[in-house]
């Protein structure tokens, strides 16, 4: 069993993402820039805000991150999303969900330029997606596949199941697995009997956010697991998995914390280079 470590992964890219922003700067002579918006007082969503605001820092990444008010009017953010498409200084922009519930969710992330959707919120980017085209992938999905092949787990032919459907994690990732010939199942909460499609995966990747969902007797023997699951269980931040008992039974689990959650961060930052790369061509 190999516990995979996504600091380590993450890391690397880092490492390498930094290298290319100084060779960038040298020629173009300004910085990728991340515009973040936050929208009321979603804790989880400050503090991973400000986590990541550290990291684009560290590795030479402009973050501007745009706070904005629980009852903030929908025509506003909107209306920062139209300045933020429209400054050439700006080269990637993440809204963070959830949004409150006043504000139209799809005509937000609609609004994004698909050219700066460094994180697949524009239904275009998630329609290219669906053709083959990676370029404005999500960073969580993106995260996935880069552990899955850095740890040089084949992902070609295998049995591949996700539970989670959402927009942000399970669909685009489901199509991202396709594009690389997986055989590809989404389970979800409608989804009768559960454990009959995870005990028939080669790869499980669970994106359900329920503490605890995937139990010992619900995989294969050597089975890859990914968790991407955060949940917050007696302030300990835990996945959906069962790791204790799972972790010997796998062939590769990722653990929580430090499994998909760096490499996400680090995809994000990735996926800023590129976009600033493409606004130069
Ligand atoms: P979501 O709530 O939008 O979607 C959850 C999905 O899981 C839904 O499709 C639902 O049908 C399914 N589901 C929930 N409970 C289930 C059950 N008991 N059985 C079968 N299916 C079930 O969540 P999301 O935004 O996709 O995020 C999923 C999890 O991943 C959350 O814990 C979130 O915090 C975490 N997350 C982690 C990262 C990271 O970087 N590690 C990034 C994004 C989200």
């Amino acid at each position: 069993m190999v516990v995979i470590d996504g600091k380590q992964i993450a890391s690397k890219i880092y490492d390498d993402t930094k290298k290319e922003i100084e060779k960038l700067k040298t020629k173009y002579n300004q910085s990728p820039c991340l515009a973040t918006i936050v929208v009321g007082n979603d804790e989880s969503s400050r503090v991973y805000v400000k986590r990541r605001g550290k990291i684009c820092e560290e590795i030479g990444v402009i973050s501007k991150v745009y706070d904005l008010l629980e009852d903030s009017k929908e025509k506003n953010v909107l209306g920062l999303i139209g300045k933020l498409n429209n400054d050439e200084n700006v080269h990637g922009i993440i809204v963070q969900m959830p949004l409150p519930k006043d504000i139209n969710e799809k005509k937000v992330s609609g609004m994004i330029s698909p050219e700066k959707d460094v994180d697949c919120l524009n239904p275009l980017n998630l329609g290219r997606l669906a053709s083959n085209d990676e370029t404005f992938a999500p960073c969580t999905p993106k995260a996935v596949i880069a552990i899955l092949e850095k740890s040089g787990i084949k992902i070609r032919g295998k049995d591949v199941i996700i539970v989670g459907r959402s927009k942000i994690v399970g669909r685009p990732l489901a199509l991202m697995l396709l594009n690389r010939d997986a055989t590809v199942t989404v389970c979800h909460t409608k989804t009768e009997n559960l454990e009959k499609h995870t005990k028939n995966a080669d790869i499980l990747i669970a994106a359900a956010g329920s503490p605890n969902l995937i139990k010992e007797n619900m995989i294969k023997e050597n089975a890859v697991v990914v968790d991407v699951g955060i949940n917050i269980v007696n302030n300990r931040i835990v996945g959906d998995v069962d790791f204790e008992n799972i972790k010997n039974k796998a062939s590769f689990i990722t653990p929580v914390p430090g499994g998909v959650g760096p490499v996400t961060v680090a995809m994000i930052m990735k996926s800023t280079v590129e976009a600033f790369k493409r606004s130069k061509v």
